[in-house]
């Protein structure tokens, strides 16, 4: 008996978890410098036609250039940057970003950007979208929001009217890492997704397991039935796109095709076509 109490009195107060909360608190403080300071940038990843393998599309995927650190991946600090709210400033920035670049294309291409739960639940986004594509002149029917399914479960009455009001903009909603949340089959019935991706922990084993093979193939019948187009996320080998192909998988996104990259180096790409076929202009 004098056992369990000590044990509890260990897990009442443990010093790991305060040091824990400080580091949360730094690395949030961390944020706001940071942000100010320039070390946040966007990479983009292509989005490819799984039929004629051409890049429909780019998904902006943050980054931080920290100056001590090095480059801190979006796992370490968009949780933190959630916690702390910092997720509103944070996320705003990365749409104005996202929505600028893309406006600078040669190439009219679809920009898909992420959308934490709070963004979702906050009132004001819509607003904030529709300022952002008036300002930068981006055409709504080129900007794709994906949000995951956990950022829905909080209130979903309340995510579906702030969800309904960005459709009004026209632009697009996609539900991001298909598959893994609790409710798969019962968000797809209430929002109205213009495109589902599939995670790609299912992808990973189309070739080897069973099971994930046949969980990719009835979600891509199940999305055909419901006219919602699906991209198949982290797609590395052959055999994965082979699989997809196979199943008729209309969009893919991964390794295989592209990693995400920095601006300048997509810069070269969305505007190379135009370039080509640009008229000569008289340098006279
Ligand atoms: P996500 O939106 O599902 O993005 C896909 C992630 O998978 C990216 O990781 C990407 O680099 C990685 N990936 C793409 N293709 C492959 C592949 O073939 N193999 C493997 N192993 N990985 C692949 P990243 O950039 O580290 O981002 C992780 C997550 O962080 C994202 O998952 C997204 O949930 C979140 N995130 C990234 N940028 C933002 C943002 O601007 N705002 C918000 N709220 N979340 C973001
Ligand atoms: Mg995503
Ligand atoms: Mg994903
Ligand atoms: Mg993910």
């Amino acid at each position: 008996r004098a056992k369990s109490t000590a044990t509890n009195t260990i897990c009442f107060y443990d010093p790991s978890m305060d040091q824990m909360a400080r580091e949360r608190n730094a690395l949030a403080m961390e944020m706001r410098s940071g942000l100010q300071a320039g070390e946040f940038e966007l990479f983009y990843q292509p989005q490819i036609d799984a039929v004629t393998s051409k890049v429909i599309g780019y998904e902006a995927l943050l980054r931080w250039r920290h100056s001590r650190r090095g480059m801190v991946a979006p796992s370490e600090f968009i949780p933190v940057a959630e916690r702390s709210g910092f997720i509103a400033e944070l996320g705003e920035w990365v749409l104005r970003t996202a929505c600028a670049e893309a406006a600078t294309w040669g190439n009219p291409l679809c920009i898909a950007v992420n959308v934490a739960a709070q963004q979702l639940t906050d009132n004001k986004l819509p607003a904030i979208v529709g300022e952002i594509l008036t300002q930068t002149g981006l055409d709504a029917k080129r900007l794709e929001l994906e949000i995951t399914e956990s950022s829905l479960i909080a209130d979903q009455q309340h995510a579906l009217h702030v969800i309904r009001q960005l459709k009004r903009l026209g632009v697009k909603i996609a539900m991001d890492d298909y598959g893994t949340g609790y409710s798969s089959l019962s968000t797809l019935q209430t929002f109205p997704f213009d495109k589902i991706k599939i995670d790609r922990a299912f992808v990973e084993d189309v070739a080897s397991s069973r099971q994930s093979a046949a969980i990719v193939r009835s979600t891509l019948i199940l999305a055909s039935s419901l006219d919602i187009p699906v991209l198949a996320e982290g797609v590395e080998t052959e055999e994965h796109i082979d699989f997809l192909r196979r199943e008729g998988c209309p969009q893919v996104q991964g390794f295989l095709f592209g990693k995400p990259m920095p601006r300048d180096a997509i810069d070269a790409v969305v505007n190379r076509n135009v370039k080509a076929e640009a008229p000569e202009v008289d340098a006279a």
